[in-house]
């Protein structure tokens, strides 16, 4: 419980607009948004400013009150709700952190709030003619603060990076609540720790971000997209090696889908079709896009793939005609997990390994699956330009859900050891949260986890900062 003085006292301090306790109001911040984790708390800060925000958080560490820091609430690993473990915590909302977003057309950089939504972010630099390519399903709801806080991937990490490379500087409330302001242009800075790369990833553990700056690109004026059917990873593999060079390196997609995922997706998906004519194991989304118009591309694109078709890399493909085309291959891609839920219960991993890992990691996962859980159905698919698998695992035909999903932590284990074996991540993109915390300190060599371990006690002694992520 926290005491009613220190209700009254951060209600007094910040004002009626930034505090609430009323749950009616607090009550769509609890759900996570796979309705797999509910929060419970008396009090929800929506600070207006970093100042306000320091404020706060002065007080908290001197009483020694928790603190859950969330922006669009669409992670999904329960890192962004209060109350999950048994301690009281209280919820600190971005969403009126969200006013300033600034564009800096010569130094290719764009400054905002960290309530600002990504999709904000796009248009904004889209209006300069430049592009943020940072691009995820959840877009138009995850945040400034959300991404920099889980170094969001995506499907352009392939060309553009994570998060983390994209971010050039960070402000951040600390757990004493004082200021650090390392938003910057700077493209180069030697002068010691890089103390904004702490905050990316950090899962609101070391404190809470309310402003960031990343890098921009040249707008994305000409693409091409394309579905193509491939027999086994390995040929997809071996296509986007080519794809590399033949296109010098401007591939800014290359997601990856087996025949079962299109299914779902044709059979539960309203106004989806199949590109191509026949069935095939894999399929491919690629998309080539320059920041000028490329004739020579064009034509290097099209005599590659009448090659690749010769050589068996791909055994069928579509190239879209139009930008109503290229959204129809994407609806695919985009309904994988929608799709999904309609076929029951889903045992799932984020994992990634090496590329050049990823064939081999998939014929050993599911052969491991397959053998223990009889009748699963493995769907993987994801970012393979990066080596992220989403390694979802669908209930048997018939079979109870509730059932199935109690082999949950049993098969991340298996899956996690072949992971790892493999020399790859537990987690690509979505972070550890409250969910993975126990396979981190299963897997995780013990010297890092000490040395994070540190960090967070030098940085927030009191263990106020979302106490429960990552490790107890
Ligand atoms: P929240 O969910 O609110 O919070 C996430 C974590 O960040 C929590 O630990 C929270 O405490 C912390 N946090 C939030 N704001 C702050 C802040 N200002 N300061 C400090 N800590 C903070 N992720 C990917 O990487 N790639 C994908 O392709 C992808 N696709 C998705 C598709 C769907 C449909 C959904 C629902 C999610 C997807 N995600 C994906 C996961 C999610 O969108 C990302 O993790 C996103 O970065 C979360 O942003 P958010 O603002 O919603 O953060």
């Amino acid at each position: 419980m926290i005491l009613q003085s220190h209700i009254d006292a951060l209600s007094e301090m910040l004002g009626p607009k930034a505090t609430t306790s009323d749950q009616d109001v607090i009550g769509p911040h609890l759900e996570e948004w796979r309705s797999k984790y509910f929060g419970k708390t008396q009090l929800m800060l929506m600070p207006a400013s970093t100042e306000e925000l320091s404020k706060a958080v002065t007080y908290c560490n001197e009483h020694n009150i928790a603190i859950v820091p969330q922006g669009g609430n669409t992670g999904l690993v329960g890192g962004s709700l209060p109350g999950l473990g048994d301690r009281s915590e209280i919820l600190v909302s971005t969403k009126r952190l969200n006013k300033s977003i600034e564009v800096d057309v010569q130094d290719y950089s764009i400054t905002a709030d960290a309530g600002c939504t990504i999709t904000a972010l796009q248009e904004a630099a889209a209006e300069q003619n430049l592009l943020f390519p940072l691009s995820l399903s959840s877009e138009g709801s995850c945040t400034v603060g959300g991404v920099v806080s889980t170094n969001a991937g995506g499907v352009h990490v392939i060309r553009y990076g994570t998060t983390r490379a994209l971010t050039s500087g960070v402000k951040a409330v600390l757990p004493n609540g004082d200021i650090y302001d390392g938003t910057s242009s700077l493209r180069k800075d030697n002068t010691g720790y890089a103390l904004d790369q702490l905050f990316i990833g950090a899962e609101g553990s070391l404190g809470i971000v309310t402003k960031a700056t990343f890098r921009l690109f040249p707008a994305e004026k000409q693409k091409h997209t394309f579905w193509l059917g491939v027999n086994s990873p390995s040929n997809a593999l071996k296509l986007l090696y080519e794809a590399r060079q033949v296109t010098s390196d401007r591939i800014s997609v290359f997601e990856f889908m087996p025949h079962i995922g299109l299914q779902f997706v044709l059979k539960h998906i309203t106004g989806t079709v199949s590109p191509l004519a026949g069935e095939y194991p894999w399929y491919v989304l690629m998309e080539v896009a320059t920041s000028t118009d490329d004739q020579q591309l064009q034509e290097n694109l099209d005599s590659w793939l009448s090659s690749t078709l010769e050589r068996g890399l791909i055994v069928d493909g579509a190239s879209a005609q139009s930008k109503k085309q290229a959204n129809e291959f994407w609806k695919l891609r985009e309904s994988m997990s929608e799709a999904q839920k309609h076929e029951g219960g889903s045992i799932k991993h984020d994992i990634s390994v090496p590329v050049s890992s990823v064939p081999a990691f998939l014929e050993e996962a599911t052969n491991v699956v397959l053998e223990k859980y009889k009748g699963c159905r493995p769907t993987p698919f994801g970012h393979l330009g990066d080596g992220n698998i989403h390694f979802n695992i669908m209930q048997p035909v018939g079979s109870d859900k509730n059932d199935f999903l109690r082999n949950w932590d049993e098969m991340n284990n298996f899956v996690h050891d072949i992971v790892i074996k493999y020399g790859g991540s537990i987690s690509a993109e979505h972070g550890i949260g409250s969910m993975k915390k126990g396979e981190l300190a299963r897997t995780k060599p013990q010297s890092s986890l000490k040395a994070m371990k540190s960090i967070k006690r030098a940085l927030d002694p009191k263990n106020i900062m979302n106490p429960g992520v990552l490790f107890d």
